[in-house]
């Protein structure tokens, strides 16, 4: 464990720089926007919350070039690997979904593996909630606790840095003069933030009456010809935003695009709330209501998930309640399944 005043935290940003692409959260409005770390600005913020785009974008490209000119393109490892400072534990679980996909299974994607390999993940203890913020019911602390190379979590006058596996550690040690061992108070003002979000995640959680992660065993089994499907479709307008800001989806959709010279083959993020996602050829569709659509959303994260990864696929960011125009909230929609009424 060690001690890094705010000066010096930027000296180690700029250091950092040598080596890494390094982003980090920037505040605009009452939103924190990831943007590549150039200068120290007053409008960088390590703590509160997660920011608005899920991390996952980093690694898996909303659009990108997987081959060219009917030649397999291969992926560019020379590319500058990312520093990606002030990432949230709901962020954390979200790549851990996505390695499941990309990167733990017997196809191995070469892209996804370019893009997540000899990255330094900074990650860091959020220091507020928003109200729609309920990972604590699916099992996720508001601080994290692994799958960091080095962790930051706000008190007076810096951060105290946590390493987390041996490349933070050789992080640290490289840049050791900027690092200072850490006091007592530092220590108990670390724990005393990290009781004051548990209990601001914990009074939400309350609040909504957000169901427990234990509770959630086998609840799409039980109500998959349920009509709360139906009920909670009807408002939906099949715009893919739940999707696309979820920290763990990660299905994608390949097409041709052509320009003067070139044919080229994008991968883009596809949503599974919108009609033509299963749609085959010859037109049939195993999924063509709206309502199976959204079922489908579900049984991902809470029945198919659990049954090949052993976890849940979803952190309880909230990202999904934000932005639903039809005001659709996972929250309700749980509440909903685990009464079955
Ligand atoms: S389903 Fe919603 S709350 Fe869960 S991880 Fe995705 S965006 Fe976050
Ligand atoms: S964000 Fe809401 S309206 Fe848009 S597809 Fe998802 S559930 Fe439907």
């Amino acid at each position: 464990m060690h001690y890094i005043s705010n000066d010096n935290f930027f000296k180690f940003l700029d250091k950092l720089k040598n080596t890494f692409n390094v982003f980090v959260p920037v505040k605009k409005d009452k939103q924190r926007f990831y943007k590549k770390y150039d200068t120290p600005r007053e409008d960088i913020i390590i703590g509160e919350v997660r920011a608005f785009e899920p991390a996952k974008a980093f690694f898996s490209h909303a659009r990108e070039i997987v081959a060219e000119g009917f030649k397999n393109t291969s992926p560019q490892m020379n590319k500058k690997p990312l520093a990606i400072v002030g990432v949230k534990a709901c962020d954390l679980k979200g790549f851990k979904v996505q390695d499941h996909v990309f990167l733990n299974h017997d196809y191995k994607d070469p892209f996804y593996i370019r893009n997540r390999e000899n990255n330094l993940i900074i990650s860091a203890d959020c220091t507020s909630a928003i109200d729609t913020c309920f990972c604590l019911a699916v099992g996720v602390t508001p601080y994290p606790e692994k799958d960091f190379d080095i962790n930051l979590s706000s008190v007076e006058g810096g951060f105290i840095a946590e390493t987390g596996s041996e490349k933070g550690k050789a992080t640290i040690d490289a840049h050791a003069n900027l690092f200072e061992s850490v006091k007592t108070r530092a220590k108990s003002q670390k724990d005393e933030q990290r009781k004051k979000v548990t209990k601001d995640v914990e009074r939400n959680i309350k609040e909504n009456n957000v169901p427990r992660q234990e509770s959630l065993k086998g609840i799409i089994e039980k109500n998959f010809e349920s009509d709360i499907w139906k009920d909670e479709a009807r408002a939906c307008v099949e715009c893919g935003a739940c999707n696309t800001v979820c920290p763990t989806c990660h299905c994608f959709l390949l097409y041709d695009e052509k320009n003067k010279e070139n044919l080229a083959r994008l991968r883009i993020w596809d949503s599974c709330m919108i009609k033509d996602f299963a749609r085959v050829a010859g037109g049939a569709n195993p999924r063509a209501k709206l309502w199976m659509r959204l079922r489908n959303r579900f049984e991902k994260k809470f029945y198919y998930f659990p049954k090949v990864a052993d976890f849940y696929a979803c952190t309880g960011c909230g990202r999904c309640i934000t932005a639903c125009p039809a005001k659709i909230d996972i929250r309700k929609v749980l509440k909903r399944l685990v009464k079955g009424e």
